[in-house]
């Protein structure tokens, strides 16, 4: 049985190569439970979910990092955003049930993008991805080639119940992950490493939808790298939590202005907010919205959650 919600590194003690591999079970229902979503723009997002927890542990940041995709397409938006403690979040949006799970095809040829927020720091890196490719796996792929200059792969799959991904990076001979001994590699051909990368891309390249849902780690990277001598560290958890609050409504309501609230207000009697992620509502009646635009007023103040 496959782990869930988890993350776990591994590294190849003879190559400079790494993997990450990740599944998220009951994370991933909690992100799904409010949505209908048709099965391709369903899938697609759990990839999107599982390449995300990846990619935000091979990204040195404290923050969130959050892999965008925009354009005309039936499904016109997704998003997933991902803290360095791997909790995450995730929504899409569809137009119409979608007849392809071809990637470009779905967002209408739009622009996929990945942005790393650093808390307390000005430093905001963003980064464009080509969607070069048909599938998330493809065009991360080419992420990683033009922003991290580090080879790297991914093999990701998704359905109604799980999301799953499989990561595999080859870094720099000089840099060593963590924990490797200096005799790991003491001594390998970079003609030898440069075999040994195409080798496990190409074993990689075998890996089942199924294999990668359902079999424990061990279990996988022992059928997929049996003549490699490959680590795997302590897995750490994956989890959904949504980053909402009322006082990030009550600004989002202080941005709209005092005016569309306040017709808002005239028509329902009260303003409600419901969060795209979590599905939870934030109301504000007349009294809390009136606190919202006196200056220095509190968005925290009153009202049922
Ligand atoms: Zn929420």
């Amino acid at each position: 049985m496959a782990e869930v919600d988890t993350l776990r590194r591994f590294v190849f003690e003879r190559y400079p190569f790494r993997g990450q591999l990740v599944h998220l079970g009951p994370a991933w229902a909690a992100m799904m439970e409010h949505h209908d979503y048709p099965p391709q723009v369903r899938d697609t997002l759990g990839e999107a979910v599982a390449a995300t927890a990846l990619l935000a542990s091979t990204l040195k940041f404290q923050g969130l990092l959050a892999l965008q995709l925009r354009g005309e397409g039936p499904m016109h938006l997704m998003l997933v955003e991902c803290t360095e403690g791997l909790a995450m979040r995730a929504v899409a949006r569809f137009r119409e049930v979608p007849d392809t799970r071809d990637l470009r095809e779905l967002s209408g040829y739009g622009t996929l993008t990945v942005t790393v927020e650093n808390e307390g720091a000005s430093n905001r890196y963003q980064g464009i991805v080509p969607l070069a490719g048909g599938s998330m796996s493809e065009c991360l792929r080419e992420y990683f080639e033009s922003s991290e200059q580090l080879p790297t792969r991914l093999w990701l799959r998704a359905d109604g119940t799980s999301a799953s991904g499989l990561l595999l990076q080859r870094l720099p001979v000089s840099a060593r992950p963590t924990g490797v001994t200096e005799s790991g590699r003491g001594g390998v051909a970079e003609d030898e490493i440069e075999d040994a990368w195409r080798r496990v891309q190409l074993v990689a390249d075998t890996v089942t939808a199924d294999e990668l849902a359902q079999l424990d780690d061990r279990d996988l990277l022992r059928r997929l790298f049996a003549e490699d001598d490959v680590r795997m560290f302590q897995s750490v958890p994956t989890y959904f939590r949504c980053r909402c609050s009322r006082a990030r409504v009550g600004n989002m309501l202080r941005a709209l202005g005092r005016e569309e609230v306040d017709s808002v207000l005239a028509e329902f009697g009260q303003v409600e907010v419901r969060c795209e992620f979590c599905s939870r509502a934030y109301r504000f009646d007349a009294v809390d919205a009136a606190a919202l635009f006196v200056p220095g007023g509190d968005a925290h103040g009153g009202g049922v959650h």
